[in-house]
């Protein structure tokens, strides 16, 4: 039988670093709703699904899925407070699937050669995520800000989205972090290290893969995108 492959797609944060009225998801990027571009990736790669994790179920139906025939779409959830409720809701809305790659909608240029890489490691692995050696020396502080400790930067990775899991590891790592609500999981790979006997394998994604938080990131990946549309 196909193993049925599953995204994610999580716009259900407030993006409030981000500062304004409007949440950043929905910003616009070259005249399209940022959440626009992830979409569009994974409407064309071979995932089978997508489970759209948003608060604005409404627009998102009349601006983003029908005028642009995102039909792989197959249902849009609620989020919940923190990333990790939001992620939650998708894995219980994405039942039945063998792999789940979970993105942060917030990054508009994850490409087709990244998730298939993620489903061929996951394959291999059970756990994958997308990052990059970290380009800057890499600090630890204390709590008055005084450096600490110093990773070997060739160590240090900065992690993207997607990551990708078996759906039976990924789900009993959130039911479990969803019970006890450590605090700081700041991505899926972290829900993994933080319970379960698997290592997530570590692959290289882009420089590019940035995610929109501060108002800055608008500006950059304007600049990205004109470069993306010249290649
Ligand atoms: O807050 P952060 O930048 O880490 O959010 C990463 C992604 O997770 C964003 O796409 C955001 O919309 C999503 N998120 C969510 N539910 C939350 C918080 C964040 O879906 N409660």
């Amino acid at each position: 039988m196909k193993e049925k492959i599953t995204a994610i797609i999580l716009a259900g944060g407030s993006g409030k670093r981000m500062g304004g009225t409007e949440k950043k998801q929905y910003m616009l990027l070259a005249g399209k709703p940022l959440l626009y571009y992830a979409l569009k990736t994974f409407q064309e790669s071979c995932v089978d699904e997508i489970i759209l994790v948003a608060n604005e179920q409404e627009y998102c139906r009349r601006e983003l899925i029908e005028p642009y025939a995102f039909d792989k779409v197959r249902n849009i959830v609620a989020g919940g407070k923190e990333r990790m409720d939001s992620v939650y809701a998708g894995l219980l809305a994405a039942k039945g699937c063998s792999y789940v790659l979970i993105h942060d909608g917030a990054r508009p240029f994850c490409t087709l050669e990244m998730i298939e890489a993620s489903i061929a490691a996951v394959q291999k692995y059970q756990a994958c995520a997308v990052g990059a050696p970290a380009k800057d020396t890499i600090k630890i502080a204390d709590d008055h800000n005084f450096a600490i400790q110093t990773p070997r930067r060739s160590a240090v990775w900065q992690m993207q989205t997607p990551q990708t899991f078996s759906y039976p590891l990924i789900f009993s790592a959130y039911q479990e972090i969803c019970q006890k609500r450590p605090e700081g999981i700041t991505d899926d790979a972290m829900a993994i290290e933080y319970g379960q006997d698997v290592k997530v394998k570590l692959i290289l994604g882009s420089y590019a893969n940035i995610k929109i938080t501060t108002p800055e990131d608008m500006t950059i990946a304007e600049a990205l995108l004109r470069i993306r549309q010249k290649n």
